[in-house]
């Protein structure tokens, strides 16, 4: 007869107040022994996030926090080995069952992408070398790849483990029309359900569960931020983006680096931006992160640029939920 395997509360722990919040819950439901925390590491966080998940909130709460983060060493291998195919001379077109396709590179491209295109280690920048481009809110591919894969890899060991496993989503239902309807509880399979304890709460009411076990939220909800994730996040509106430039603008640097070594690879003639056309309210075509911030930064539809937002002092406390008073 099979042991009844003992069940594992698994919180996704992603430096946020939600999943914060998730992760009081679990730890006063079922105690520190029947949980697991995991962060997935998408190599894109801001360093408080790092600091607040990794360190923070491990000595606080006491916890230890498991870090999973992407590799794609194998992809990187089978695109390698595709540009040195046309590199080396092979015929710009490929036969596919009836349907014939055209290569957009030439051997000299593809040549050139083949020096560039080698695995850097940071998850975000390599899924982007790969896909040959940035994702956007109809593609967003990064949740999946840098997210939802590796951590159901890492519950799916523990279910290999002799584990039942209940992932702990910390997803409100107010969020966005997706989450809406999404169910407090969903079982997978026999070894697997999802729990979305604090689908109905309120922001009040995460940041009451912080206030009650005494612990502090990420720094970054003081400084601008109305979402921690990403920094920034392909779907950020145009006030974080504005705040961002402003307080942290060496991630802006590092996300023009990016654009510039993402256009390098990916297929000639299509120089590619880390925002897509519109997505925070802009109505140009895409553009590089430089010309989204200076729009990022004015106001009546572009037309006007905001003094207020230069003249505050970047340290000065910025919170969308009230918490500087
Ligand atoms: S936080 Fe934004 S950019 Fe980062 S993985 Fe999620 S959707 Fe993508």
């Amino acid at each position: 007869m099979r042991e009844r395997a003992s069940k594992l509360h698994v919180v996704s722990l992603s430096g946020g107040k939600d999943s914060t919040a998730t992760a009081l819950m679990a730890i006063e439901l079922h105690g520190r022994e029947a949980c697991r925390f995991v962060f997935a590491d998408t190599g894109n966080e801001h360093e408080a996030t790092y600091a607040y998940a990794l360190d923070y909130l491990p000595q606080a709460l006491d916890i230890t926090v498991d870090v999973v983060k992407a590799d794609f060493t194998e992809e990187f291998a089978t695109k390698r080995a595709n540009l040195a195919r046309i590199s080396a001379g092979e015929p710009e077109s490929a036969v596919y069952g009836k349907r014939k396709f055209m290569y957009a590179w030439t051997p000299e491209t593809a040549a050139l992408a083949l020096e560039l295109l080698v695995p850097i280690g940071n998850p975000f920048l390599d899924l982007c070398m790969l896909k040959g481009g940035f994702p956007s809110r109809k593609r967003q591919f990064c949740t999946q790849y840098l997210k939802r894969n590796p951590i159901t890899e890492y519950q799916m060991d523990l279910v290999d483990r002799g584990y039942l496993v209940e992932s702990w989503q910390g997803v409100r239902a107010n969020e966005s029309d997706a989450r809406r309807w999404l169910p407090h509880y969903e079982i997978l399979s026999a070894d697997m359900a999802i729990y979305r304890p604090i689908l109905r709460w309120e922001v009040a009411d995460v940041f009451e569960a912080h206030r009650v076990a005494g612990i502090l939220p990420n720094p970054l909800y003081k400084q601008g931020m109305n979402r921690v994730g990403c920094m920034p996040c392909i779907n950020c509106s145009k006030s974080e983006l504005a705040q961002i430039a402003r307080r942290f603008p060496q991630h802006i640097e590092r996300i023009a680096a990016w654009e510039r070594l993402v256009s390098r690879v990916c297929r000639p003639r299509s120089p590619v931006s880390f925002f897509h056309k519109g997505t925070q309210g802009h109505s140009g075509q895409a553009s590089t992160i430089e010309h989204i911030v200076q729009w990022a930064k004015t106001s009546r539809g572009g037309r006007q640029f905001s003094l207020l937002s230069d003249l505050e002092e970047p340290s000065a406390c910025s919170s969308a939920y009230g918490l500087c008073e």
